[in-house]
């Protein structure tokens, strides 16, 4: 076999070679050409070895759309699981503000302990199961002095008790009239918005729940005035209290 032979030999290896060998061509060329210019350029049992490998190419090809079509469609499936999850999380959130920015808190303290998973007090989730049997979180269970194993009734009177405090506060904090040293709830809010701290600490801040707690400073106070909530004006100039408060 003479060196050119050789080199056509290795050529033909990597491609096909035509009927009169001054050309070979790979397989990617081959699928470009019509099926008269394969005629043409190649002998019989090249034309076969063409098809052959034509036809597991397109196998092949296939197999892997296949793969890549089912790996598509597992990354769509997780992407809405996902988006699912994240929109029930968004849910529970939106729950656990209405809760806790709800007005009026004494109805949820009326609520039976079986009722739910919320702390009787504060509105809460529970998340202990010591707190869930109880209805009361630890920090609030403290507050009004319940204690573990107490009996149902004595922390219904606690409860009660709790009840009426809260809403002796809520009294002393009803405006008479409103002049423009308040300012309304959400108004605040949108000022203290920008210090990018959550609703959810702007809550707190304000004693959460109705503002049965106490507030972070004078300025956060909410005060009630015709079943709408007020803050004083003077929170605009502490809306950065917050985030200070939160480091
Ligand atoms: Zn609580």
């Amino acid at each position: 076999m003479s060196a050119l032979d050789q080199v056509k030999e290795a050529q033909a290896a990597n491609g096909y070679s035509n009927k009169t060998g001054d050309k070979v061509y790979t397989l990617d060329e081959c699928a470009k050409l019509s099926k008269e210019e394969v005629k043409e350029q190649f002998d019989i049992a090249t034309q076969i070895k063409i098809a052959k490998a034509l036809r597991e190419g397109e196998e092949v090809t296939k197999a892997t759309n296949k793969k890549k079509a089912s790996i598509k469609k597992a990354q769509i499936a997780a992407r809405k699981a996902k988006a699912s999850s994240k929109t029930t999380q968004v849910k529970e959130r939106v729950k656990r503000v209405k809760k806790i920015v709800d007005p009026a808190p004494e109805k949820k303290s009326a609520q039976s302990s079986s009722s739910s998973s919320n702390c009787r007090v504060c509105g809460k989730p529970l998340s202990r199961e010591t707190s869930v049997i109880s209805g009361i979180g630890d920090i609030c269970a403290n507050k009004i002095g319940v204690s573990a194993g107490m009996p149902e009734s004595d922390v219904d009177t606690l409860l009660e008790k709790h009840q009426k405090k809260v809403e002796k506060r809520i009294a002393s904090l009803t405006l008479d009239s409103l002049t423009d040293k308040y300012i309304s709830f959400e108004k605040a809010w949108k000022a203290v918005k920008k210090t990018k701290v959550s609703r959810y600490a702007f809550m707190v801040a304000c004693g959460g729940n109705g503002a049965a707690r106490e507030p972070l400073n004078k300025h956060f106070q909410i005060y009630f005035y015709k079943g709408k909530r007020y803050l004083p004006a003077s929170v605009l100039k502490h809306a950065t209290d917050v985030k200070a408060a939160q480091r």
